[in-house]
């Protein structure tokens, strides 16, 4: 599994490029002694066309979008932020990477006013393999349901990716890791299926995909979002429901989403095995999509990838 951190040369710093080991924030920083940053997690794919990433300005706008949900006065727009993204791939002359970009609350302010702490934003990039283990794509993970529940609606507001409200999810991994497991699909209050710990849950029955519906619980994923408009684009009927528990035991085939984890078929789910407990045909079907749309190996229909280069422009013939 990688979980080791590659380093590389150069980290974006409010316009400036700076080497890694210099991006620095102070012990006192809000960010530090409350978690008050907000991120996303953003991949950037080799395609045929050269590195491409992956529905950047989406992850651009939730960016802001969680920046308006914590008050966080961010002086960048989403085009900037872009560009911003682009340009330190390039720096890096990385093909294939994870882009992780943050905007936190640093040193000044010392208790829960944050006012008077300067907000600093960062784009960091590194190779980062399959989040879930090597053979996690093709073989599936086995997970649990976690004994940590997901936030109630209106206290933590899952729809920001906040980092504060990951220490939540750290409870989730940990706890599914000490016990052997890959991951955990976590319940939310009212004790149905919410989502991973950064990852969003589908089901499959009968050929119909389900899907946990947006209840406040859960992060409203780019991926789920991809996946959800792959499967109608190939005729498969989506259903976006509440899902109880049990469901997830009873259906034929269930994976992950995420930027990280991809499209992770998932085998068994509490030692119970999932269908006939390995990938599933539409669980393949969808993740084979899925990856060819990132790799740049189908018409890009959505206008999904964004080249980190500026295409060079066709001269014309003679
Ligand atoms: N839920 C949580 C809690 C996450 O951290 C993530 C990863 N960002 C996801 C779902 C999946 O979101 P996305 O597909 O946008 O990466």
């Amino acid at each position: 599994m990688s979980t080791q951190l590659v380093e590389s040369e150069w980290i974006w710093k409010d316009g400036d490029m700076i080497p890694w080991r210099e991006a620095q924030v102070h012990v006192m920083s809000l960010a530090v002694q409350f978690g008050s940053s907000v991120f996303e997690g953003i991949r950037c794919y080799e395609t045929p066309n050269g590195p491409a990433i992956f529905r950047l300005h989406d992850h651009m706008r939730r960016l802001h979008d969680s920046c308006r949900i914590y008050r966080i006065d961010l002086s960048y727009d989403v085009d900037a932020l872009v560009a911003a993204c682009r340009s330190v791939i390039a720096r890096n002359a990385l093909k294939e990477c994870y882009v992780r970009a943050t905007v936190l609350r640093g040193y000044g302010a010392a208790g829960m006013n944050p006012v008077g702490s300067p907000i600093e934003t960062y784009m960091i990039t590194w190779p980062w393999g399959t989040y879930l283990g090597a053979d996690a794509l093709e073989q599936g993970v086995d997970v649990c349901v976690s004994s940590w529940q997901r936030p109630e609606p209106n206290t933590y507001p899952s729809n920001a990716k906040a980092a504060g409200h990951y220490t939540n999810a750290q409870l989730i991994k940990m706890e599914a890791v000490a016990n052997g497991y890959a991951e955990a699909i976590a319940l939310g209050p009212g004790g149905t299926v919410s989502e991973g710990s950064g990852q969003n849950l589908f089901l499959v029955r009968s050929g119909a995909v389900v899907v946990p519906q947006t209840d406040g619980t859960s992060l409203l994923g780019i991926t789920r979002d991809s996946v959800i408009t792959i499967a109608r684009d190939l005729g498969i009927e989506v259903r976006e429901q509440t899902v109880p528990r049990e469901m997830i035991y009873t259906s034929d085939e269930a994976f992950f989403t995420g930027t990280a984890s991809e499209v992770t078929p998932i085998r068994s789910v509490d030692k119970i095995p999932i269908g006939v407990g390995r990938a599933g045909p539409v669980t393949k079907q969808l993740q084979r999509r899925y990856l060819a749309h990132a790799r740049g190996e189908v018409a890009d229909a959505h206008a999904w990838l964004t080249p980190v280069q500026e295409p060079v422009p066709a001269t014309a013939a003679g």
